[in-house]
């Protein structure tokens, strides 16, 4: 029977991922069609399909009702497949240019249909192999005014944002994120993963009262404020990149929370290349600023001519937003930088790095830098004074 028809949830395979397109008639009927499971993610299955005659092709992506990266002894729902497709679909009205189309969603089987966009290289390995992708930050910079501007109660008027907030209550996924970012990297937990060198330096970060109390503050934040629906997990391994094009994927993380999160996972992904990448450091930097100062303009622009809240619309209280997304954001970083180097889940940028000494000093670095964004957020009172502050310390 038709996978169509069946109406409970199963894993794809490759052959039941062509029926399912060709079921759609997303192709022609008799179309060849070949297939490939893809997916390099922790969680999910991503199937590229393909129909070399007609040069067509998409992508399912399926949840598993488990993470894949650990297996069936850690339960996930199989509800983030509905949220990633809805995130994508709002996200895609908001920012067209910035990200892909979906074609066909369905709740039961867990599976969204969309744009393929193997054109692209995932940023985090473009970056690595050593791409710079000069509109990225432009970019993304764009990408979160939009996002956290429309989404947002200014940009949305107050009944529609909390329609939308209900719709997003994301709990399993935002309880990995609260565990994974803000409670173990801090302790000592077994979910941590780091190199014996590092030790010294992680367990002066477990005894650091001060810093535990600014994660805590960080960490009330996250599980509070529902200024904006957030992407949830906006790394660059997140964002397919090319030299002209920027498209970000795999929101399923999505949920109102403060604006501040998504702008600091930014920073912090490309931090990482500003600490790993030292050829191309300065290039790094210019990218963190643009992300910044396009994010504060076109924010500012939309502010004044999109908002909902006409009480609201003065410069000072502008003044005031910019300033608490930038501290929030700076906090947010160095909780990124500090969980992607000794928390699960790493990044390639700081494990690739050869030879042991080195990667363990930019690891140490990476704490450094991570431990005082935290604390020092509310000093950093301007874009000149972080970077002074990161330059200081690599
Ligand atoms: P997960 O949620 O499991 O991390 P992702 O959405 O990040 O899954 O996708 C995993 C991988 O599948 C990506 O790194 C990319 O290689 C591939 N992929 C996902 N979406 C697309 C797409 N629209 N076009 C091409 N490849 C994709
Ligand atoms: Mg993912």
């Amino acid at each position: 029977m038709s996978l169509l028809k069946q109406k409970t949830y199963q894993p794809l395979t490759n052959e039941s991922a062509v029926e399912l397109a060709l079921d759609l008639n997303i192709f022609a009927g008799h179309a060849t069609l070949s297939c490939k499971e893809i997916g390099d993610g922790n969680l999910n299955l991503v199937f590229h399909i393909v129909d070399e005659l007609e040069g067509k092709s998409i992508i399912i992506k399926q949840a598993l009702p488990y993470a894949k990266v650990v297996g069936e002894s850690w339960p996930l729902t199989l509800k983030r497949a509905k949220i990633e497709a809805e995130a994508l679909k709002i996200f895609k009205q908001i920012a067209p240019d910035y990200v892909p189309e979906v074609f066909y969603t369905d709740d039961v089987l867990a599976v969204t249909i969309m744009e393929d966009l193997s054109h692209l290289l995932i940023a985090r390995t473009g970056f690595i192999k050593g791409e710079t992708y000069p509109l990225f930050a432009k970019h993304l910079g764009e990408y979160l005014a939009k996002t956290l501007f429309y989404t947002s109660d200014y940009g949305l008027g107050p009944s529609i944002k909390k329609e939308y907030l209900q719709q997003f209550i994301n709990p399993e996924l935002c309880k990995i994120t609260e565990d994974l970012i803000f409670t173990d990297p801090f302790v000592d937990a077994d979910t941590n993963e780091f190199e014996g060198g590092l030790r010294p330096a992680v367990e002066a970060l477990w005894r650091d009262e001060e810093l535990q109390f600014h994660v805590n503050v960080l960490k009330k934040s996250f599980l509070s404020e529902t200024e904006a629906l957030l992407h949830g997990d906006l790394h660059t391994g997140s964002v397919f990149a090319g030299q002209i094009e920027t498209k970000v994927i795999d929101p399923e993380f999505a949920f109102y929370g403060p604006a501040g999160f998504d702008i600091g996972q930014v920073f912090a992904n490309l931090l990482f290349q500003v600490i790993a990448n030292e050829e191309k450091r300065d290039l790094f930097i210019n990218h963190v600023e643009t992300v910044w100062n396009v994010f504060k303009d076109q924010y500012t622009f939309l502010w004044n001519t999109e908002n909902k809240e006409t009480a609201a619309k003065t410069s000072t209280f502008l003044n005031y937003q910019l300033s608490k997304f930038f501290e929030d954001s700076i906090g947010f970083a160095g909780c990124e930088l500090i969980r992607r180097t000794i928390g699960l889940s790493h990044v390639a940028d700081l494990d690739g790095i050869e030879g042991e000494q080195t990667r363990i000093a930019a690891k140490q670095k990476t704490l450094e830098i991570g431990t005082l964004l935290i604390k020092q957020r509310k000093e950093i009172k301007s874009l000149a004074a972080f970077i002074t502050k990161v330059r200081e310390l690599i």
